[in-house]
């Protein structure tokens, strides 16, 4: 493993942005070079004959290393890395939020400090790392705060993140103040991430009608109407300022139709759904055991599911991302009688790419492009990364998944970690042979 970022991938199915092809690909110094049928006797050679050559997956929502509520996430970035890079994820995007009073910037220093020494630690141990990119979560908006943000935003980081709940953890943003950030980012060229769920409509939930020792009443405690009603003035906010925004984890196939009929008429807000969105039902938080399951916003009743899965399959949704957020075992049981002690999230990052693949029936020369776009090419145009990153062209990085068409099946791992499994008991054929990023192969099938 590792190298020189010099190789020549022979004979695979290459996805481009539009259209697959069957060609060999030069990668020189960790870039794209060349294709064609090229002969070249110095370079190492992968004979992808019979496979696929993507462009590495990026997942763009992942919460790593960091401390959530009470707690520490289970996942670092070595952790989340390896099953990644299993996976053929060749990019994480992490949050970097603002809190216990520190600034953006100071906050931002303390997480590079981190990623640095987990780099150094992975090196020392012959541990390949994804690559990592970064999201920012301002909370406080002081004219000094301002002035940080616009400072980061010109240094090249290109996406915001806000929250339009949790006020109790600090990261709620306001309407009026996110519309009057969101003015100052657009000028500033940045992306802004949302998470929609409408604070006051949470708010409004009477909790004395709750049981709250059940966990499916998390599903009433954040109700679907609650993300409807976010995204409709998101929308509002975006038609006024026409900034770039992106919603994240649309969980209600109505807050999708919404976004699609915004689109109509914009081209100027983008968005993403998730797995367990797709795959997983409300009747997992019913089960015994529905605690494992809470995440926000939550699961959705079937009839919302299979009809995500339809918008999905017709292209509503520019990206699949994971919202990968892996607590421990003992920290997810950690509650006594009131669910809302549970903390909020599942491990997913293992199980993108197989339950994508299975969205859509399978890969083949259709399927590939579709998947390409949403897996890699939108979540690097969004980020900014593109097209050094997420496009398979002359001149990007070589960050490259190569998938045999049908591989044996297996269990879907989300996380190595000592997480409970959000898929157990689902299988995959998804065969990653090799992983490839900057030219160097950072995972290898074992024969
Ligand atoms: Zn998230």
């Amino acid at each position: 493993m590792g190298g020189n970022g010099n190789i020549l991938i022979k004979n695979g199915i290459v996805v481009f942005e539009k259209e697959t092809a069957k060609t060999d690909i030069l990668v020189q110094n960790g870039i794209i070079k060349s294709f064609g049928k090229i002969k070249e006797d110095d370079f190492e050679i992968i004979d992808a004959d019979g496979c696929y050559v993507f462009p590495g997956f990026i997942d763009m929502h992942t919460h790593l290393d960091d401390t959530i509520g009470k707690y520490y996430l289970a996942d670092t970035y070595d952790s989340a890395s390896e099953v990644a890079l299993e996976n053929g994820i060749t990019t994480l995007f992490n949050f970097i939020t603002q809190k216990n009073g520190n600034t953006l910037i100071k906050e931002l220093e303390l997480a590079l400090e981190k990623y640095e020494y987990r780099k150094k630690t992975a090196a020392n141990e012959g541990k390949e790392l994804c690559s990592i990119a970064f999201h920012l979560t301002p909370v406080t908006f002081t004219e000094n705060d301002r002035e940080d943000i616009a400072y980061l935003a010109g240094i090249g980081f290109r996406t915001f993140k806000f929250y339009t709940t949790y006020k109790n953890a600090g990261i709620y943003t306001s309407y009026d103040d996110l519309s009057e950030i969101i003015s100052i980012l657009k000028d500033l060229d940045a992306t802004i991430l949302v998470h929609c769920e409408d604070n006051d409509t949470i708010e409004s939930v009477d909790i004395t009608k709750l049981n709250l020792t059940k966990s499916i009443s998390h599903a009433l405690l954040r109700p679907a109407e609650a993300e409807i009603i976010a995204i409709r003035k998101i929308l509002s906010i975006a038609e006024k300022s026409l900034a770039r925004i992106h919603i994240v984890h649309v969980s209600t196939a109505e807050g999708a139709g919404l976004i699609n009929e915004y689109r109509k008429k914009y081209d100027n807000v983008t968005c993403e759904t998730c797995p367990q969105y797709l795959f997983l039902n409300e009747d997992k938080l019913a089960a015994p055991g529905g605690h494992r399951f809470i995440c926000s916003p939550p699961l959705r009743p079937e009839d919302n599911v299979s009809k995500l899965r339809g918008l999905a399959l017709n292209g509503h949704f520019d990206v699949f991302a994971t919202d990968h957020c892996a607590f421990r075992k003992k920290d997810k049981d950690n509650f006594f009688a009131d669910i809302r002690d549970v903390p909020n999230g599942l491990p997913g990052i293992g199980a993108l790419s197989g339950l994508i693949f299975e969205l859509y029936g399978g890969l083949n020369e259709q399927t590939a492009v579709e998947i390409s776009g949403r897996l890699s090419t939108n979540p690097a145009v969004i980020t900014g990364l593109y097209p050094m990153k997420g496009v398979i062209q002359e001149g990007s990085d070589a960050d490259l998944t190569v998938l045999g068409f049908d591989g044996e099946e297996k269990d879907i791992v989300s996380t190595k970690s000592f997480c409970y499994e959000t898929y157990f008991g689902k299988k995959t054929k998804l065969d990653v042979r090799y992983t490839l990023i900057k030219g160097n192969v950072v995972f290898e099938k074992s024969k």
